[in-house]
């Protein structure tokens, strides 16, 4: 009787690991089911062109990726491994090199982007017309896809009822970690001709970002650093996750992003405090599960990536358009809204890649509600400059904060950004740290300049027009034409709130 082949049975002589946006070893999906089932394992990370090409030649998130490439290198080297690291087409290349270095199964997590489905869909067919298996892992989300649906097997479109499942359904077999380390003997040098160190920066076709200035950690040993100096202020999320001039957050977005932590290994740290009554834990969990419900509303609805609102009815809407609208556009992208909490919100993001999440909530309902443009501005503004640009949270938020999206802010509720600010940033803390032209203003002004007297202007060497801009809106005004404007979509006519 031949031997009945178990799953931890070597089935493939070679394999290869295709490292995307999931730049670490432990617990890994893909990594660790390579290890497991090929007697020798390759490793290999694409620069894809067609995602590279369009970047601006000085984006903090290629870089970032460079480092933690360098980092993923060095700790496959010392594991007996390498990465290989290729500036190509990735849909081309990947299927080539399977087929130059002769093996017989490709490893990747899955991506839950439409073109990033679509790409590894045409990677599928030609690894298999070349009779080499393509194998998936799930990786970036706990549930993902189909995994959780409601009683009637439609997806959740509303957070509250999804964050109840997940929790009912989580358990210890979804957070157990992957110990690709234990499998590590698997893994084998880059053959020579393709045994080089990571690019440089430069060779790439990028410029080198303030990175290093912003002591933004990399590689999967920066996001433990990171998580490690969370740990000690996560029971305290829940109230200082609400102001900007606070270390309240994470800032693990972008480590998120690249996969140099795994969510597994965080849900599972956040999930076992909240169990022990931990209110802070249990409020950055619900932040976690939004991640994931935003990556199934993406698989589920791929229409929102193409510019379409979850709520076909806001595509009704009429934006403000035109020469005007393009000036207070560029207002808004260089922080010159004369609303100091806009300003300096945008000046985090210019500065840094990061932005506070309650300025990302405030900066956008601005954007469409005051200055009447349309939200799909601010997103791709977003996407361009975020470190942690996520296709699904950021169209998510977007959406949330225009209210044309999945389980959104009602269309008549406007942030008001003086009250706003006055509320998340009552000492004016944020607001001088990135405007310190407005340093000499009272805690009482600093939210609303035009406000200050003439005697307090000149106290604090301010001139308004000058030194700072008027407001480009008046906020009263603007919120009575985006209730007309949202007028052309149906819904409750209910009495308006800041
Ligand atoms: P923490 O508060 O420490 O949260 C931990 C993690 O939970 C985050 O890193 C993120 O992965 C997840 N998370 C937190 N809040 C949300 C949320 N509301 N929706 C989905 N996931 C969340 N998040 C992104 O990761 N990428 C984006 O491109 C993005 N764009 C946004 C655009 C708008 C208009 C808005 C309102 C929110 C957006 N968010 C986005 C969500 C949120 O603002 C960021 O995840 C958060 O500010 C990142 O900082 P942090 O890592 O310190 O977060």
């Amino acid at each position: 009787m031949p031997p009945i082949l178990l799953a931890v049975d070597k089935i493939y002589p070679k394999g290869l690991v295709w490292f995307r946006r999931d730049l670490r070893v432990d617990d890994n999906a893909a990594l660790w089911q390579a290890l497991r089932t090929c007697r020798e394992v390759l490793c290999v990370f694409v620069f894809d062109k067609p995602l590279l090409d369009p970047l601006p030649r000085i984006d903090r998130r290629v870089e970032f990726i460079r480092e933690s490439l360098v980092a993923l290198d060095a700790e496959l080297r010392a594991l007996g491994g390498g990465l290989i690291v290729r500036h190509a087409v990735a849909e081309e290349d990947i299927p080539e090199l399977a087929h130059t270095l002769d093996v017989q199964a490709v490893f990747a997590n899955r991506d839950y982007e439409p073109e990033a489905m679509a790409r590894d869909a045409r990677v599928f067919g030609a690894l298999a017309n070349a009779g080499i298996t393509f194998v998936t892992a799930k990786d970036q989300a706990v549930f993902e896809r189909d995994e959780l649906l409601t009683k009637v097997g439609q997806p959740y479109t509303v957070f509250t009822p999804y964050k109840r499942a997940w929790l009912a359904k989580v358990d210890a077999f979804y957070l157990k970690a992957y110990p690709s380390r234990g499998h590590a003997d698997a893994l084998i040098a880059p053959p020579a001709r393709h045994d080089a160190p990571v690019p440089a920066l430069a060779a790439l076709g990028f410029a080198p970002t303030n990175l290093s200035t912003l002591e933004i950690p990399t590689g999967a040993q920066g996001g433990a650093a990171l998580f490690e100096d969370f740990f000690d202020r996560i029971d305290r999320y829940d109230e200082a996750r609400n102001y900007p001039a606070v270390r309240g957050p994470s800032y693990l977005g972008v480590h998120l992003r690249f996969g140099t932590v795994s969510i597994r290994g965080l849900a599972s740290v956040a999930h076992q405090l909240a169990l022990q009554g931990n209110a802070g834990a249990a409020t950055w969990l619900s932040e976690l599960i939004w991640r994931d419900f935003y990556f199934q509303v993406l698989v589920h609805n791929p229409q929102v990536a193409q510019g379409k609102s979850f709520r076909p009815e806001y595509d009704r809407i009429i934006w403000h358009h035109g020469k005007h609208a393009d000036g207070l556009f560029a207002a808004w992208c260089e922080g010159r809204t004369g609303y100091p909490l806009i300003d300096a919100a945008m000046a985090q993001i210019n500065q840094s890649g990061y932005m506070h999440n309650r300025l990302r909530m405030v900066v956008a309902s601005f954007l469409c509600k005051d200055l009447g443009l349309d939200w799909r501005r601010g997103e791709a503004y977003f996407a361009t400059h975020l470190n942690d640009f996520e296709l699904s949270s950021n169209n998510g938020g977007w959406q949330w904060a225009s209210s044309s999206g999945c389980d959104a802010q009602p269309y008549f509720r406007i942030f008001n950004p003086v009250t706003q600010s006055e509320r998340f940033d009552p000492e004016g803390k944020f607001i001088r740290r990135y405007l310190p032209q407005l340093a000499g203003l009272s805690n009482k002004v600093i939210h609303a300049p035009w406000t200050a007297s003439p005697v307090e202007l000149a106290a604090a060497g301010l001139t308004l027009g000058e030194h700072y801009p008027q407001p480009v809106v008046d906020h009263a005004e603007a919120r009575e034409r985006t209730l007309q404007r949202y007028g052309v979509v149906r819904g409750p006519k209910a009495k308006a709130a800041d």
